[in-house]
């Protein structure tokens, strides 16, 4: 018997509520969310009454923990957005509950995001004897899996590692994020950063880049960003020499990202206007498409995975992991798109790997920590086949 409660009703808290609710392996489970009725909707697509809804403030810890009390999740599933990660935190220490995400803590008021804040809960969790479970979406998630994988089965020494995530799908739209904007474009417009050599090199954003080429997709433009999964990944394998992170971007998106910037659009603290304090980013995000939207339209496919040198037994050799996702695939099993069904996929799995006891521990854990195998075992089942080629030009 396993409850899982689901916090968050956006595009990938549709996915990951479709899936859980699909495995007999969850026999309650509940979504929560700001907005009761974007649950009662996930809810009634799913019919038979076998989910739950409630209404919560995530924000708000004692809220938390009396729908935690009341329902008793065996594991909460955060979904929500990277602000709501602590308080979320703290109310499963406090309630007793294990807990799952897919992006790391981000303070509202500064655009930086990384591991420390909730690394720190690691003795806190490992004394209530509790899993927490950080990164568990495709990247950061299946790319840590995928690492963790080649380490374990076709490596003896990771030495250069290269995460490439490429988005060919077209909406149609002139302009529109695939998971929340306000979180997209904080994360797209930051400086680029990557790790080599013991250090972190700091870039101007997107001023790294090249054509790559994807499977099925072909030649995109490609720029070094920073991304979540490298702090914990060159933690876990200390063997790394460079780990970089690679994403295409297409020129229209990057001129109106240049031009939401440079109007002042991008601003994350507060203005008054017309005597109401707002923040810009957040009255644009209310302006852009809802990601969760975009799927009707959306073709193409996307494609990320992991480009990997290293040595085994002596030779050096190289690997490419990776998957292709098909946006109209995705909306027709699930009506969101390729970015929601990827991110909501691996964290229902991520749970299911928990509530079999596959992935358990005391403590505070990124995914590349526990057993790949039997998550990669399933991965292709629940919608994302993987693909490995061997000693292939990698072009990184
Ligand atoms: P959405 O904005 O579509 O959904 C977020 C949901 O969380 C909304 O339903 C929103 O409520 C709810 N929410 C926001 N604040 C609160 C709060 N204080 N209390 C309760 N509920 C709240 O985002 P996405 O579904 O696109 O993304 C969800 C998460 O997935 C994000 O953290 C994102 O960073 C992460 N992600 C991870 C990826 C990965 O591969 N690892 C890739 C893509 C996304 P309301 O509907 O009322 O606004």
């Amino acid at each position: 018997m396993c409850k899982a409660l689901i916090i968050g009703a956006g595009g990938v808290g549709t996915v990951v509520t479709q899936k859980i609710a699909a495995n007999p392996i969850f026999t309650d489970v509940m979504l929560a969310s700001r907005t009761k009725s974007k649950c009662d909707a996930v809810a009634a697509a799913i019919g038979g009454n076998r989910v739950k809804t409630a209404e919560v403030d995530a924000d708000n810890v004692p809220q938390l923990c009396e729908l935690f009390r009341a329902f008793k999740p065996d594991i909460v599933v955060n979904v929500a957005l990277p602000y709501q990660d602590l308080t979320i935190m703290d109310a499963c220490l406090e309630c007793g509950c294990n807990y799952l995400d897919t992006a790391n803590y981000e303070p509202k008021d500064e655009a930086h995001f990384e591991y420390s804040w909730q690394w720190a809960y690691q003795d806190r969790f490992k004394a209530a004897g509790l899993t927490a479970i950080l990164g568990c979406g495709f990247d950061p998630g299946v790319t840590a899996i995928f690492t963790a994988y080649a380490a374990k089965h076709h490596f003896d020494e990771i030495h250069y590692l290269d995460i490439v995530d490429c988005n060919a799908g077209n909406h149609g739209m002139a302009f529109a994020t695939n998971f929340n904007p306000e979180i997209n474009i904080r994360e797209v417009t930051q400086k680029g950063r990557y790790y080599e050599n013991g250090q972190w090199i700091v870039t101007e954003p997107h001023e790294i880049h090249r054509p790559l080429h994807y499977p099925e997709i072909g030649e995109r433009e490609s720029y070094v960003i920073y991304h979540e999964e490298l702090e914990s990944l060159v933690k876990n394998y200390p063997m790394i020499k460079r780990a970089r992170f690679w994403m295409t971007f297409g020129k229209e998106y990057l001129t109106h990202l240049r031009v939401i910037q440079d109007i002042g659009m991008a601003r994350i603290d507060p203005i008054i206007y017309n005597g109401v304090e707002i923040v810009p980013i957040q009255f644009l995000k209310a302006v852009l498409p809802d990601p969760k939207s975009l799927g009707a339209n959306y073709h193409g496919q996307t494609s990320i995975g992991c480009r990997i040198r290293g040595i085994k037994d002596g030779k050096e050799h190289t690997y490419y992991i990776y998957n292709n996702c098909d946006h109209e695939k995705a909306y027709k099993e699930t009506g969101t798109q390729a970015v929601s069904f990827t991110t909501g996929v691996p964290a229902a799995l991520g749970a299911s790997m928990w509530a079999k006891g596959l992935w358990r521990g005391a403590g505070v854990f990124n995914v590349e920590e526990f057993d790949p195998d039997p998550f990669l075992a399933e991965l292709g089942e629940q919608g994302l086949p993987w693909h490995e080629l061997f000693d292939v030009d990698i072009e990184v």
